[in-house]
């Protein structure tokens, strides 16, 4: 039993500097062993053990070398990532949209595609046809030139489940519960993930700005919608049946303004486009929420309100109490965390951005601690597509190169041992 524990024991600490060279070398494109050192804070010779199993496996490969390699007789670990180790399929499936991507194990797109769906006028069967087509375009084009597909990711504009397989509800459709996951497993045979689009974006912020988004922080989409994606600990946060996380569906103003969802109230009643709209407009607070909101009118909205007092101006302010208040809420919960503003209501933050700051401050989450960093991110769908890619990559750094092949056989002998 000991040399059991023993040997589960030395697997684990294998995998894990295993996950960490990995993890440097995506983070780095092509450290060396010096970088790599630093990045992990493993010993020299650890690293050079890893690489060398990690070339022979073929998820790694050393770069520019090889004189080095003939002259000591052992790889010298300026390391890239194989692009042929895998291949993933990111879907990303929103409002009217829908794009299909073959992402490379380094990152690299090797086929896309991208176009116009008229999403509420089809249901889950029609929506998961339309899908596949898609796929099965881009794998055809691509043969020959990409690794095994090893992982499917569809990032989706709607409530998940918790365990990312089914689309429990979303504005995009009016067919509810879907299981797009159980679906595309069966059909293209390859383990498939359904992800939530705010979280995919606060995936995406913490990669493109690490320094400041870490840990804890929120993405808010500024949209037609109010979305957020919330990173807790480092991992995006789920509930315990559905992705949660329905910030703009955090109740304002009791029996308030009319919001999307049917209820009244909510923060995206006063917050989302529609409802600036409504507001600039002087519409009834409880008028029905119109579906689609073109640029040019928001710009027009922003620019009167920039040029004078009055409804435009009064619109804004009221959606930056709700957006301020609401943080503030939040951060009585989870403390002042970085902000990232994101989508195409970021073109009016700085009409918002005193109000949100005055409304956090007059909170008990705002009053205690530094006020928290605000980054603007206008374009959404490029955050919504590198999270998901990045989820899928991740995933398989972690749970398959890093364990290995050699492990996972060690793990099932073992397993048939205490049996
Ligand atoms: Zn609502």
């Amino acid at each position: 039993v000991t040399r059991l524990a023993d040997a589960i024991r030395h697997d684990d600490l294998r995998r894990r500097n295993r996950a960490l060279v990995l993890s440097a070398v995506r983070r780095a494109g092509t450290p060396s062993r010096t970088d790599i050192a630093q990045r992990t804070g493993l010993s020299h010779s650890t690293i050079s053990a890893i690489a060398s199993d990690l070339m022979s496996e073929g998820v790694v490969h050393a770069i520019g070398v090889q004189d080095q390699v003939a002259r000591r007789g052992r790889p010298q670990v300026s390391l890239g990532l194989n692009r042929r180790a895998a291949s993933i399929v990111v879907v990303v499936l929103l409002l009217n949209s829908l794009s299909v991507a073959l992402v490379d194990y380094a990152g690299a797109t090797v086929a896309e595609t991208s176009r116009r769906l008229d999403t509420q006028a089809l249901d889950g069967a029609s929506l998961k046809a339309e899908i596949e087509r898609d796929v099965a375009e881009i794998l055809a084009q691509a043969a020959g030139d990409a690794g095994p597909l090893m992982r499917i990711v569809m990032a989706v504009q709607g409530v998940t489940d918790s365990a990312g397989r089914r689309l429990m509800w979303s504005p995009i459709t009016h067919e509810a519960d879907i299981d797009f996951a159980d679906h595309f497993e069966t059909v293209f045979a390859v383990p498939t993930t359904l992800e939530n689009d705010c979280n995919m974006i606060a995936v995406a912020v913490g990669w493109r700005q690490p320094e400041i988004f870490h840990t804890n922080f929120v993405a808010i989409l500024l949209s037609n919608g109010i979305g957020m994606g919330l990173m807790l600990k480092g991992a995006p946060f789920a509930g315990s049946h559905s992705s949660g996380g329905e910030f703009g569906h955090m109740i304002h103003i009791p029996d308030g303004a009319r919001c999307r969802c049917g209820r009244n109230g909510c923060v995206e009643a006063y917050a989302g486009n529609y409802a600036i709209l409504r507001n600039a407009l002087g519409q009834d607070a409880r008028a029905e929420p119109m579906a689609d909101i073109d640029q040019e009118t928001m710009r027009r909205l922003a620019a009167a309100a920039r040029d004078h007092e009055g409804l435009e101006r009064e619109a804004f302010r009221a959606a930056g109490n709700a957006l301020g208040f609401a943080l503030g809420s939040l951060f009585a919960l989870i403390d002042p965390a970085p902000i990232a503003m994101v989508g195409p209501g970021t073109s009016a933050f700085d009409i918002m951005e005193p109000t949100i700051r005055d409304a956090i401050a007059r909170t008990a989450g705002g009053q205690h601690g530094p006020s928290a960093p605000i980054e603007i991110y206008p374009d959404e769908n490029s955050l919504i597509r590198g999270g998901a890619e990045l989820t899928a990559l991740f995933h398989l750094d972690d749970k398959v190169f890093a364990p290995g092949l050699t492990a996972g056989r060690q793990v099932r002998n073992q397993a048939s041992l205490m049996a």
